[in-house]
């Protein structure tokens, strides 16, 4: 290291200078102060300039960061709109699979209330989901309740139907977000109505 006024040669510089205090760019000059606002450096001590150009700078400590972010939440958006879609054909495809052909069913929107519309607008329609099975007039089985257990979101589940036993109502247990259970006209008994309200202490079960 030489002293400040000693002159230095182009090839012992290196090019990736610039000034701490106005990012003019030292690599090239051939003095030891900084032509734009006069602060002194030395070429030899990294901590008195700067390796990168302020471009260089923003992107590295602002561009990049929020570009990844910005990528994250599109992958997620991505990923959950993908996950919402899914949801929405499995909930559909499941209903059509059921033995009983007499029921009813209520959805609930996926997707937030300000993206519904644009949703809609792209022609696949904004995803749903079911919540709420009625099975009317003596329709609903057994198996019937055994594969509703794939309706993920369903809440509300109303059961019309001599066919039910308390091996059908079993399999409701996997239904975590079974809230209400409506049984009308079941062969249902106490005891599976007991095992039931066992395994999901939270559900409220009405009627036999
Ligand atoms: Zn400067």
């Amino acid at each position: 290291m030489g002293a400040p006024s000693e002159p230095f040669t182009l090839k012992t510089r290196k090019r990736s200078m610039y000034c701490r205090r106005c990012w003019y760019p030292l690599g090239e000059i051939s003095t030891r102060e900084c032509p734009e606002c006069g602060r002194a450096f030395d070429p030899e001590d990294p901590g008195t300039w700067r390796r990168r150009s302020r471009g260089q700078w923003w992107l590295a400590t602002v561009g990049r960061p929020v570009a990844i972010a910005l990528l994250l939440v599109g992958l997620i958006a991505a990923l959950w709109t993908g996950f919402a879609y899914h949801r929405d054909r499995a909930d559909k495809r499941l209903l059509a699979q059921l033995a009983a052909s007499n029921l009813q069913y209520e959805s609930a929107p996926l997707a937030p209330s300000w993206l519904a519309p644009w949703l809609r607008r792209t022609g696949a329609g904004a995803p749903e989901t079911i919540v709420t099975v009625f099975f009317t007039t003596d329709a609903a089985r057994d198996e019937d309740l055994a594969r509703l257990t794939g309706l993920r979101n369903l809440r509300h589940l109303y059961v019309d139907g001599a066919r039910i036993t308390d091996e059908g109502i079993a399999h409701l247990s996997k239904l975590r977000r079974l809230e209400t259970l409506w049984l009308s006209g079941t062969s249902v008994t106490p005891a599976g109505i007991k095992t039931l309200s066992k395994a999901r202490p939270g559900l409220k079960i009405y009627g036999p």
